[in-house]
């Protein structure tokens, strides 16, 4: 487990320059990078404080309020608000004749208009070729179809009024060669009532899916060793704040050594707290800003808060869709040497029946090879199981 001193150093250097960051306002440190740091419950009342019930409230105005207003507001008259009405109805947008029934999959022959045009096109492509849509395709429709447009009357599973939104990136661990700063691995809305702990729950990383030590032998038990079960012990770093995962009797703090590190260095000194006791919206964080996030030891994220803002009607307000998980990048995955259609689930090592050492087996062609009908093993090789990091595509 390692803090890299240079984030480290320059945390500190900045906490130094804005000592009372208690502020609920946000402003920039470096324009358009990141903010300074601010604390986002202050923030959020600030933002209360300064707007009118209405702007945050989740009813949707009813269409005579909301013509009364704009008439108001663009100083119209009775007579011209009524021509605007029939003239940007959606009833004057057609290009059947007035008594054809419309249909939405037909599209005219020759259309002109931008949207029928590409609507077209989407038809034409879809029905030249057998488009299949993969996962990733499916999930994002089935996001859509729960998030989109979700009525606020839900009673006790509806978000509340002047709620928190965060936007959040979790970026993968640095230690695979084409690590990319600018590719999250993962984008989540959270809300400011949510807790950190909710937050390392989400987060899908397949260091805790590893399963560490041999299993030739009993390869049918290998499943039930992964990480996550035994290792729990897991921090953020916030602003100077290790926020540790006490939530288990075996989680320890590995923050200490960090800790105790910087205090043996006269560097000046960091604070502890616990992850499961704290709230968003009881952080004092920077948008934009690079914190950190350990698991496994030594397995660490960056994590950037990218947006921090109130709900606004026409978000999800199923509270029990949050965490929202609104992107995922998709990774390569290591296919069997065998069929190469499944993705490895097996390592092996001085394997005499593999065409390669080290070499990667689906379970199935894994089993075939390795085992007689009985399970008994057959020759000698070691096998270690292998999370692939597609697990999570
Ligand atoms: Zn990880
Ligand atoms: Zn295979």
């Amino acid at each position: 487990m390692s803090l890299r001193a240079p984030l480290a150093r320059k945390n500190m250097a900045e906490s130094k320059q804005t000592p009372d960051a208690n502020t609920g306002i946000p402003e920039y440190e470096y324009i358009d990078v990141n903010t300074k740091p601010f604390h986002v419950g202050s923030f959020r009342d600030e933002w209360l404080a300064r707007l009118r019930p209405e702007d945050f409230s989740f009813q949707q105005e009813d269409e005579e309020t909301f013509e009364a207003n704009f008439a108001a507001e663009m100083g119209l008259g009775a007579d011209t608000m009524a021509e605007l009405k029939s003239a940007c109805s959606i009833d004057s947008l057609r290009c059947h004749p007035e008594d054809e029934q419309l249909s939405m999959d037909d599209v005219p022959s020759n259309p002109r208009l931008k949207t029928l045009i590409q609507r077209k096109r989407k038809q034409e492509r879809a029905s030249s070729h057998n488009i299949h849509k993969n996962r990733h395709d499916f999930y994002a429709d089935e996001l859509e179809r729960l998030t989109i447009g979700r009525p606020p009357e839900m009673g006790a599973d509806r978000i509340p009024k002047g709620e928190v939104l965060l936007t959040i990136n979790i970026y993968h661990p640095a230690v695979y060669e084409k690590f990319n700063f600018t590719r999250p691995c993962m984008t989540l809305l959270m809300t400011g009532s949510h807790t950190l702990t909710e937050l390392r729950d989400a987060i899908c990383c397949i260091s805790d899916l590893q399963v560490c030590g041999e299993f030739s032998k009993t390869p049918d038990v290998a499943p039930d060793f992964i990480s996550k079960d035994h290792f729990k012990s897991a921090f953020f770093f916030f602003e100077g704040v290790f926020y540790n995962d006490m939530r288990f009797p075996e989680c320890q703090d590995i923050s200490i050594t960090t800790v105790e590190w910087a205090k043996a260095h006269n560097f000046p000194q960091y604070s502890q707290a616990k992850m499961e006791d704290t709230r968003f919206v009881d952080l004092k964080v920077k948008v934009g800003f690079p914190y950190l996030y350990c698991h496994q030891g030594e397995c660490e994220h960056i994590i950037i808060i990218t947006d921090v803002r109130l709900f606004h009607k026409t978000d999800c307000l199923d509270k029990n869709l949050y965490p929202l998980l609104t992107h995922k990048h998709r990774s390569l995955t290591q296919k069997c040497a065998v069929c190469h259609v499944f993705i490895a689930r097996w390592y092996t090592t001085n394997d005499q029946f593999a065409p390669s050492d080290p070499c990667l087996f689906c379970d199935q062609c894994f089993r075939i090879l390795h085992y007689d009908t009985e399970g008994n093993k057959l020759g000698q090789f070691f096998a270690f199981p292998y999370t692939d990091r597609g697990a999570f595509n």
